[in-house]
């Protein structure tokens, strides 16, 4: 079977990537990015770089495919996305072009990876409540829009879709100080730095009683492959229900680091996205059995131990 990844130079692609290819199959890995800026690099994909927000560029990347997961996306934690509407809206392109050149190349399935900002703030993350939409604007819309014409190709064509809606997910090889982090990595890095300075304060945005639920990336990566691998083509949360506050996320990273003491300032200007979110995963249970497992003190063990990896390889480079 040959698998075509979307954003294969992400975080999220560069695991998937890997795991199919440890599974053998054939894998042609695309990403907009320079190779050398790849998370990760796999010997055994077919590397391709192309902006998929071209049509015939979308056409060359399907060729010869079976399986596409479409990852591309302009994407970030909330201060890329709160100060970006418009780049992560304009991914729609990416997805327009693919679905249309997957149908036309006769691809038999094709996964869309949605996300949580399709909820509205404070709304029950049960699949059908995404309607009536309030989406997180920009990058939320987008998402909604893209899942919505995954469901007709599959009602109108012979493609295949399938969508998760991925909730925050986190692991080693991603953002971490790029702008584009999200709150796992910045903490674990703030807490490394913190440690590396010697000045044992970090600085957590908002008042930090804003809750989330984190998957980790080995989660992610299997329940991705299951809902491509399975028959129900309607959009469906893949996320951990283990909902934490930032603040006790924070305390998490502190026990795996080993650190007792931090003095924590809140930046209450900062943005904070919604108050209060968590994966509600009744339907991934009843079609899957199954739901992510790793619990979020386990799966931040790799995750801060890149992370301070990353943060020393910097103070070396200084
Ligand atoms: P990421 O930013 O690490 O990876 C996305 C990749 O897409 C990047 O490498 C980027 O260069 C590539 N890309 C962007 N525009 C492109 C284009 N025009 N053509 C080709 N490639 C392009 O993000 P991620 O965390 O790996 O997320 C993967 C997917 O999962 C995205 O669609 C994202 O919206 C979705 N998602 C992720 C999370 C999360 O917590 N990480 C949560 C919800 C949804």
């Amino acid at each position: 079977m040959r698998i075509l990844v979307t954003g294969a130079g992400g975080f999220i692609g560069g695991h998937l990537v890997g795991a199919l290819l440890e599974q053998g199959y054939e894998v042609r890995a695309v990403d907009i990015k320079p190779t050398e800026a790849w998370w990760q690099w796999h010997d055994d994909a077919q590397p391709v770089r192309s902006d998929l927000r071209e049509k015939e560029l979308c056409e060359y990347a399907v060729r010869g495919a079976d399986r596409i997961y479409n990852l591309a996306a302009d994407m970030g934690g909330i201060g890329y996305l709160t100060s970006h509407r418009l780049e992560p809206m304009r991914s729609v392109l990416i997805n327009t072009h693919l679905i249309e050149a997957a149908r036309q190349a006769g691809v038999e399935r094709y996964l869309f990876t949605s996300s949580a900002c399709v909820y509205g703030e404070g709304t029950d993350t049960r699949e059908q409540n995404a309607y009536p939409a309030h989406c997180e604007d920009g990058y939320g819309w987008e998402k909604l829009f893209s899942e919505r014409m995954c469901r007709h190709y599959s009602e109108e064509t012979d493609l295949q879709t399938r969508v998760a809606r991925l909730h925050n997910v986190y692991g080693p090889h991603g953002s971490w100080n790029d702008g584009r982090e999200k709150a796992p990595a910045a903490i674990c890095r703030k807490v490394a730095e913190a440690i590396r300075n010697d000045s044992h304060a970090i600085e957590v945005w908002g008042n930090g009683d804003q809750t989330r639920s984190f998957m980790h990336i080995s989660d992610a990566v299997e329940g991705l492959q299951r809902i491509m691998e399975g028959e129900y083509s309607l959009p469906v949360n893949l996320g951990s229900e283990e909902m934490v506050s930032v603040n006790q996320l924070v305390r998490k990273v502190m026990e795996v680091a080993g650190v007792d003491e931090l003095k924590i300032t809140h930046r209450q200007d900062a943005p904070r996205g919604v108050q209060g979110r968590n994966s509600v995963n009744s339907l991934i249970r009843a079609r899957y059995g199954w739901q992510p497992g790793l619990s979020l003190s386990e799966g931040l063990r790799d995750t801060y131990a890149w992370v301070a990896e990353q943060v020393g390889a910097m103070r070396m480079a200084a």
